[in-house]
């Protein structure tokens, strides 16, 4: 069994190492009895794990497989889903419940709450995210649920409540095997009922706007899923798939989450499903980000930013430093002082909000957004004739990392993932032999979330709250630290602190 744990570390590499044997026992694919494995169960094991995955079913532990255990996800097990999603096609076609058979759990014991009015209550809280929005979110997400069928729900703020959440980090009293691994990798977890918990891990970077961290939403109504008996699900675009995804424009709830929670409460009362698209859900929590930043005044001086990621950065010809995060930005001027949040769209009214990456250009005094599969380009406040463009007619990636101008290329440079682009900006098209290894840029992370080149010449990098100083000259890293403590030029260190 040790040979081909050996084989596969090597491939997962820089990105968070996994080991395929753990991930398998630890979600459901492999028994845990002593660790030992011959070659078929693995090999079936794998191959029920590409199927929930929606990977090709190969058997192999290829390059493929191995980034999709990498990826961030719920820690609930997959044990099971399977069968459970088969039985609830069955259902459609047949209209009936099939016999039962065999598995380690007996299907004709479906847990689930036999009530229909059930509360809840938020035992603790995340940080860096007011009450006030991470209630509205749990609500939300609830109603997601009760939207689609009899079920209704109640907050019980003082307990006692059917279902708790919490935020804890590592071991929380609940099994090793539960305990939390920081940020990424398992990002929450929930037990079937009667249990009512579902549990978030604390070192996340929770966000319920900006476009980079995690949105505390999606994955509360996806745990919200797991109190209620649900199980995870192979359909694409499902809330249940295991796998973390972005708040986006389609709706939250697929046709195969609806199905199964109607199958264990029935219908909504008059049978009306209301069904929100996720934008919507997106524009109602900016709305309410932008009313709070606007009547707190930012706590001790230091903007909200600071403690939290943000969705881009960039610097302007004037030497204002620009930070993005959900509908609003702020900007930090040459001399020091920050500006209060300002509505991204009263100076850009045709950017949509949480853009993914930002650059202005020095060569030719524009911004440049990015968002999904789309580039903006403005004229100071006006949008260029011919944009929004599709980044795929320029040659580029969708769902950019960053963006920023490039003086030794004289291009605009595009980070994604393991590679990056190149832009020329007068023809709009990427320079030829582009893409290429991120690698090229020596001390590099993958996945940062801004940069830019500052006065002093080197290129600044950003992730969560690191930052990486990259020296053109000696073309690598040359420096590292905490961005909102290290560099006065973020805003975030108070006037009085800074050393000159
Ligand atoms: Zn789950
Ligand atoms: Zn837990």
């Amino acid at each position: 069994m040790g040979v081909w744990i050996l084989a596969v570390a090597a491939l997962v590499g820089a990105q968070a190492p996994v080991d395929p044997q753990d991930f398998l026992e630890k979600y459901g694919y492999l028994h845990q009895d002593h660790h030992i494995h011959n070659a078929v169960e693995v090999q079936l094991a794998v191959r029920d794990f590409q199927w929930l995955s929606r990977l090709p079913v190969t058997g192999q532990l290829d390059e493929d497989t191995l980034l999709q255990m990498a990826e961030p996800r719920c820690g609930v097990s997959d044990e099971g889903s399977q069968q459970l999603w088969a039985q609830r096609v069955h259902v459609i076609f047949t209209g009936k419940n099939r016999p039962q058979h065999r598995s380690k759990r007996s299907f004709t014991q479906v847990e689930k709450w036999y009530k229909r009015h059930l509360t809840y209550q938020i035992v603790n809280w995340p940080q860096h995210l007011s009450q006030g929005s991470v209630r509205l979110a749990v609500r939300a997400a609830f109603q997601l649920w009760s939207n689609v069928s009899g079920l209704v729900f109640q907050e019980a703020p003082g307990g006692p409540a059917d279902i708790r959440l919490a935020f804890y980090e590592g071991e929380h009293n609940d099994g090793s095997s539960n305990a939390f691994d920081g940020p990424g990798g398992t990002l929450a977890h929930a037990f079937l009922p009667r249990r009512g918990e579902a549990h978030f891990d604390k070192a996340e970077r929770w966000t319920l706007n900006g476009h980079k961290g995690h949105n505390l939403f999606i994955v509360t109504a996806h745990e919200i899923g797991h109190t209620l008996g649900l199980e995870h699900s192979p359909v694409r675009h499902a809330l249940m798939s295991p796998y973390y995804r972005k708040l986006g424009r389609s709706l939250v709830l697929s046709w195969d989450d609806i199905l199964a929670v109607q199958q264990l409460y029935g219908k909504p009362p008059g049978q009306r499903l209301v069904r929100l698209p996720g934008q919507v859900l997106h524009a109602v929590l900016q709305e309410w980000e932008l009313i709070e930043l606007q009547s707190r005044p930012e706590a001790l001086g230091k903007p909200v930013y600071c403690q939290n990621v943000f969705d881009a950065i960039t610097i302007d010809q004037n030497q204002s430093v620009l930070v993005f995060r959900g509908s609003v930005y702020w900007t930090v001027s040459a001399a020091g002082s920050v500006s209060s949040p300002m509505p991204l769209r009263q100076r850009w009214p045709e950017l949509p909000s949480a853009i993914e990456a930002a650059a202005f250009s020095p060569l030719d005094l524009k911004w440049y957004f990015f968002k999904g599969k789309r580039i903006w380009r403005f004229t100071d406040r006006s949008l260029d004739p011919g944009f929004p463009k599709r980044s795929s007619d320029l040659g580029l990636p969708r769902h950019p990392d960053c963006a920023f101008y490039y003086a030794p290329l004289g291009h605009m440079v595009v980070f994604k993932g393991s590679r990056y682009s190149v832009l020329d900006l007068k023809t709009l098209r990427q320079v030829p032999y582009y893409p290429r290894q991120l690698t090229d840029w020596i001390g590099v992370p993958q996945g940062t979330n801004g940069a830019l080149t500052h006065v002093d010449g080197r290129l600044y990098l950003f992730r969560e709250q690191q930052f990486w100083r990259f020296d053109p000259v000696k073309v690598r890293v040359t420096r590292e630290g905490q961005w909102a403590k290290d560099l006065s030029w973020t805003g975030c260190i108070p006037q009085s602190n800074r050393i000159l």
